[in-house]
């Protein structure tokens, strides 16, 4: 291939600069290592699942996918045209495989498990995002508490059985009566059973952080090369020498794959499979009028978030196992914000501004995938940070520079394990 040399080789390739590889990159250069990162995209391409999204981080939603019950649920949704939920059926073995996983999961001791894990990691990552955006990125990330909304009684019971769980592991949640909340959000009409509060919520302004991001990164001497399609690798061995891209060649000593749901792709080349199937989800941005929160919501049963973003507020939800497909759906488009005007009666949701999709990296377990991809001495994989990627990939970066540097993780890196779902395709 004709090549475009590259500046310099680098100690570390990292393969996409959607939120997970700038982190990767940002904890790698902190340990001492020269950085670039490749993306056919620009930073906060709309392709990216990072540059669309509500940017919720901070400690709640911590739990995984995988639930008791969402089994049932998922039938009956199923066949529910404006659902949170849909799979689109098809001859797809890494489809079946991956549902066949997450029904495996859908019980008490596992979701147990997953949300221990992913709490420690959302902890982790809100104090490195406190500290990386006390400076310049400041206006990127506001931290003024989280209102969970819940429409029934039944759903605000179940929501307060999980306050002491929370509690106990240091979340500061607790529920929010109705004067309290009309004192938080005054001018805002809910008509919902009741509110919790998690006073450590948090969230960023997508694509305004990764923006700033990506220019903090550069200042501390991370090259990222735009427009840099990976497509192929050379290997000898159990090692990558060279990483073929559109705009030349890269010869790293390490390769960390980050490219979201295109990891898929990208690890298979190497003949490395991962559990990972791609999770539409929409967002849609309305201007703000009156009945606008200040506050990040979340609409518990109807899987809806709900992000202030000064003249404008960004809803997103729905969750659909239909492959790499990035189309809009006006009828969830039309669920997602029913849903909102269900919670919130008086937000004026007419004034549409944008619309958009985004293919989140699930895996059945909702825990990321950081680990060594196969046999390979000098390649890992950082993805699978699904529906709540912005808020566990400051924590997987630093996991994955402790990884490459050979340092004790802070967590226990066997969590993660690319082959924890056994031999994947
Ligand atoms: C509707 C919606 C709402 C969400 N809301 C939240 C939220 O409130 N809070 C939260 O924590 N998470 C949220 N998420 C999830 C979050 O957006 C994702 O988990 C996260 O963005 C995944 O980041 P990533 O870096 O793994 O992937 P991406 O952002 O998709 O980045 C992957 C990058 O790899 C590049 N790439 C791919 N293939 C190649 C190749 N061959 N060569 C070069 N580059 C390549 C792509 O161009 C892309 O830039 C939401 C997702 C959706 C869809």
């Amino acid at each position: 291939m004709t090549a475009t040399p590259a500046r310099h080789d680098p100690d570390v390739l990292v393969i996409g600069a959607g939120v997970v590889g700038l982190f990767c990159a940002w904890f790698l250069r902190a340990a001492g290592h020269t950085v670039t990162v490749v993306d056919r995209g620009e930073v906060g391409d709309p392709a990216a699942c990072s540059a669309g999204n509500t940017g919720f981080v901070g400690t709640q939603g911590a739990a995984p996918l995988a639930e008791p019950g969402v089994p049932a649920k998922g039938l009956r949704w199923l066949f529910d045209p404006e659902s949170p939920f849909h799979v689109r059926p098809r001859p797809d073995l890494g489809l079946l495989a991956w549902l066949w996983h997450f029904r495996r999961y859908c019980t008490e001791r596992h979701a147990r498990a997953g949300f221990e894990v992913l709490l420690a990691l959302k902890q982790r990552s809100l104090a490195i995002l406190r500290e990386i955006c006390a400076g310049d990125l400041a206006d990127t990330l506001t931290a003024r508490g989280m209102v969970l909304a819940c429409k029934t009684e039944q759903g605000y019971a179940q929501a307060r059985r999980g306050i002491p769980a929370a509690v106990e592991r240091g979340v500061p949640l607790r529920e929010l009566d109705h004067a309290e909340l009309a004192r938080l959000e005054p001018g805002v009409e809910f008509a919902i059973a009741g509110a919790l509060l998690n006073e450590e919520g948090a969230a960023l302004r997508i694509p305004a952080f990764l923006v700033g991001f990506a220019r903090a990164l550069r200042e501390r001497g991370v090259e990222i090369i735009t427009g840099a399609e990976v497509r192929g690798f050379e290997v000898t061995g159990r090692r990558v020498r060279a990483v073929r891209t559109s705009r030349g060649d890269l010869r790293p000593a390490e390769v960390v794959i980050a490219a979201g749901v295109w990891s898929l792709a990208c690890a298979r080349t190497l003949g490395v499979g991962l559990m990972l199937q791609p999770a539409k989800g929409y967002t849609v941005t309305v201007a703000a009028g009156p009945g606008t929160p200040t506050r990040p919501l979340l609409l518990s049963e109807g899987k809806v978030a709900v992000m202030p973003l000064g003249d404008r507020v960004r809803v997103g939800g729905t969750l659909e196992l239909s492959g790499l497909d990035t189309s809009v759906s006006p009828r969830r488009v039309d669920g997602i914000l029913r849903t909102v005007r269900s919670y919130l009666p008086g937000l004026d949701t007419d004034r549409r501004l944008h619309v958009w999709s985004g293919l989140r990296p699930c895996t059945p377990d909702s825990l990321p995938l950081i680990g060594r991809a196969g046999t390979y001495r000098n390649v890992s994989v950082a993805t699978g940070h699904g529906h709540i990627g912005m808020g566990l990939a400051p924590a997987g970066g630093q996991l994955i520079a402790q990884l490459i540097g050979g340092v004790p993780p802070d967590l226990p890196l066997e969590a993660f394990a690319l082959d924890r779902f056994g031999r994947t395709r």
